[in-house]
């Protein structure tokens, strides 16, 4: 069997809609900490053809390859970015979505997931509720940087009881190796630095 790792699909993005999509996305340095390169999407957000375009193709990863057909139940968002191109991918699907936050931010009865950080610990928190069972979830983020938030949150999505369809991100760090950790689950971006 082959690794979902490296069965990443291949989006359909020729140079021209990389180009569109990487010129909008900036490098803020040494935010918001010394020695981190922070990738602002803002300017894309901001610019109506390259957010169609990001929804589009991540909406892609929310359907079947052979006929198109919606295959994905549910779109989760990550706190905070993942709210802003998960919930457009969940309209663009006509699914429900859901998010994923950080620890104390949810008014309802939450399940939780913690995680090792370098420095300390993190929790993500989705609502109790959110999940029947067996739904098929594709959680979107904008950065896949050392994976460890996507990491909690698979583990979290599973452990409610509903299946990982994919995970789909607008860019992904790869020196950082956030796949490594993400074996079990088809992950595709849009952009890899
Ligand atoms: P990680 O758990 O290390 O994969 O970090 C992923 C989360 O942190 C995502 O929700 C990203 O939005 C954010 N993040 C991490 N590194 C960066 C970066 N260099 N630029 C922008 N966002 C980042």
């Amino acid at each position: 069997m082959t690794d979902p790792a490296f069965t990443t699909r291949a989006e359909p993005i020729n140079d021209a809609e990389r180009e569109l999509l990487l010129s909008h996305v900036r490098d803020v340095p040494d935010w918001p900490e010394p020695g981190v390169m922070f990738k602002d999407i803002t300017p894309l957000l901001r610019d109506p053809q390259a957010f169609q375009m990001v929804t589009d193709l991540l909406a892609r990863c929310g359907r079947s390859d052979s006929d198109e057909s919606v295959s994905a139940d549910l779109v989760i968002g990550i706190e905070a970015r993942g709210f802003i191109i998960g919930a457009p991918v969940a309209h663009a699907l006509s699914t429900g979505f859901v998010p994923v936050r950080k620890e104390g931010k949810l008014p309802a009865a939450t399940s939780s997931m913690s995680y090792e950080l370098e420095y300390g610990r993190a929790t993500v928190e989705v609502h109790r509720d959110a999940f029947a069972g067996g739904e098929r979830v594709l959680i979107v983020d904008d950065v896949l940087a050392t994976g460890g938030t996507v990491r909690a949150t698979v583990d979290l999505v599973r452990a409610s009881g509903a299946d990982v369809l994919g995970v789909a991100v607008l860019m992904e760090l790869g020196f950082l190796n956030g796949r490594e950790r993400l074996r079990d689950v088809p992950v595709t971006s849009l952009l890899s630095v």
